[in-house]
């Protein structure tokens, strides 16, 4: 039997346990703030960033938002980024990716303040977290980690294949599965599209993570039978629908549903984590900014 994940309900505990800690910090006077940035027309990115205010909402993290003109200057993204870096009420920042192309990406990242970078995209960040000693873990990785913990998917000795080496889930997703922790001591394989054989590779796999950006393409007939699946693709593609699309993932579900021993859907498998562990970097750059103890979940 193959056991589907349910990113919802694992998502769900990770809030329940956020409100707590938000509860914690307010007995200690600090009201938790994430200010979203949002320097696109992309009805996407909107959508993402709207979903995240509301999350903040929901357990009781203030939001703070500021949209900014796509064709503006980047030098106005630079001058939003360090005025929130001074805010006292701002304890984390997200500037909702991609931004245009006009914006040096690499150069927005390394100006928010590394205490304020709940994405973790900072190159601070970024090596603290390849050193083993991580301050935020990227949601998405992050996110996939805590649905292996809940599943008790065994990840030491294990041979894992992380299709994929994007800088916000392939390879922060690989250095998480080799750390020598919890959850890690994974024998990992990063691949690529430039990887010869792909289908060797995922033969061979307990854990897939599938991070290629391309619908459904990891077929059941490539996979070892009883692997662990964890599909982070999230790709629209036409369907006769009432919006004219579907949300379909990296993995063919139907094949892969019938070799997997676990495997998570989509929608409703990895994309609520993400959202979660962006609330929980959250607390914690509170927490970490007024020296309070919280138990984070
Ligand atoms: P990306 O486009 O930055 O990276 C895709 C990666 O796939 C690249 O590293 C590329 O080398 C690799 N690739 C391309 N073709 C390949 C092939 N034939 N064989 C092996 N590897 C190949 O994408 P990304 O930002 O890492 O996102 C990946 C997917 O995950 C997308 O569908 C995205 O929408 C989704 N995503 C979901 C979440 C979530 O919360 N669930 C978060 C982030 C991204």
């Amino acid at each position: 039997m193959t056991e589907v994940i349910d990113g919802e309900a694992v998502a769900a505990d990770v809030r329940s346990g956020v409100a707590d800690c938000v509860a914690t910090l307010a007995d200690a006077g600090v009201k938790p703030g994430l200010a979203t940035v949002l320097m696109s027309d992309d009805p996407a990115s909107e959508t993402y960033v709207s979903m995240k205010q509301r999350d903040c909402e929901e357990v009781g993290i203030e939001s703070v938002h500021v949209e900014i003109d796509a064709n503006a200057p980047a030098a106005e993204l630079y001058k939003t980024i360090d005025d929130l870096n001074q805010r006292e009420d701002v304890h984390g920042i997200l500037v909702q990716l991609p931004v245009p192309d006009h914006v040096d990406k690499r150069g927005v990242l390394r100006r928010i303040d590394p205490e304020k970078d709940v994405d973790g995209f900072h190159p601070e960040n970024v090596g603290r977290l390849v050193a083993g000693n991580a301050r935020y873990k990227p949601c998405t990785p992050h996110g996939v980690q805590k649905l292996l913990d809940a599943y008790d998917v065994e990840t030491e000795g294990a041979d894992a294949v992380v299709v994929g080496r994007s800088d916000i889930v392939g390879k922060p997703m690989a250095n998480l599965l080799i750390q020598k922790a919890p959850t890690g001591n994974a024998t990992t394989t990063v691949c690529h599209s430039r990887t010869e054989d792909l289908d060797a590779k995922l033969a061979d796999a307990d854990i897939v993570v599938a991070a290629a950006g391309i619908p459904e393409f990891v077929d059941g007939s490539t996979l070892k039978s009883g692997a662990t699946v964890i599909d982070v693709g999230i790709n629209r593609v036409d369907a006769d629908t009432e919006k004219g699309y579907e949300l379909v993932g990296d993995v063919d579900y139907d094949s892969a549903s019938e070799v997997a021993g676990a495997i998570t859907p989509v929608p409703g498998g990895v994309g609520p984590m993400t959202r979660a562990m962006l609330l929980y970097n959250t607390v914690k750059a509170a927490a970490r900014r007024h020296d309070v103890d919280i138990d984070l979940p």
